[in-house]
């Protein structure tokens, strides 16, 4: 069930039990990351249901917090569906390397297929914020380069932090 919320012509939010939701921090795990999901592919809102589960059931993370959902025109590539996008905050204590090939599993287990730049997607995890670390390497940007560019980002975000 999903409270849907027009914003304007081009943006709609849903909020479930699930989105929009928050918990309180149990484990001891050391670092809070900030994660943006998304996908543009079948039925996104249950992949994204599933991933909730997938989370909270992983030891190697703790679910804090979910944002809303936020159904956005494609940028890019143009010829293709609106996708839904979230945000997840997450406490691990993995590095971000390890984290980021962790995501990149999970990614894979959610059946992602690479194409081409701002193709359809299944399931695309970034890391928006890792705890409070900037990090510039040819694998990882954090903050992610064009958090604060991307609505599919901001919105989301505002909701984590109202
Ligand atoms: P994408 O196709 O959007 O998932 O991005 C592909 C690549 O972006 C990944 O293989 C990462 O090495 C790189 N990358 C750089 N910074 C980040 C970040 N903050 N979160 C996720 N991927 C990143």
């Amino acid at each position: 069930m999903y409270i849907n919320r027009k914003l304007n012509e081009s943006l709609t939010t849903f909020k479930s039990l699930h989105f929009g939701s928050y918990n309180r921090p149990k484990s001891s795990h050391r670092y809070k990351v900030t994660v943006g999901i998304g996908g543009n592919v079948g039925d996104v809102k249950r992949r994204f249901e599933h991933l909730f589960t997938f989370f909270k059931k992983d030891k190697r993370v703790e679910l804090l917090q979910t944002s809303l959902i936020l159904k956005n025109p494609p940028f890019g590539f143009m010829d293709q569906d609106d996708f839904l996008n979230s945000i997840i905050v997450l406490q691990v204590s993995m590095q971000p390397i390890a984290f980021l090939d962790y995501l990149h599993r999970v990614e894979k287990k959610f059946a992602r297929k690479r194409s081409f730049a701002n193709a359809p997607r299944t399931l695309d995890l970034d890391i928006i914020f890792f705890d409070n670390r900037f990090i510039k390497t040819d694998r990882l940007i954090i903050p992610h380069a064009s958090w604060f560019e991307r609505q599919s980002v901001v919105i989301p975000l505002m909701d984590i932090n109202k």
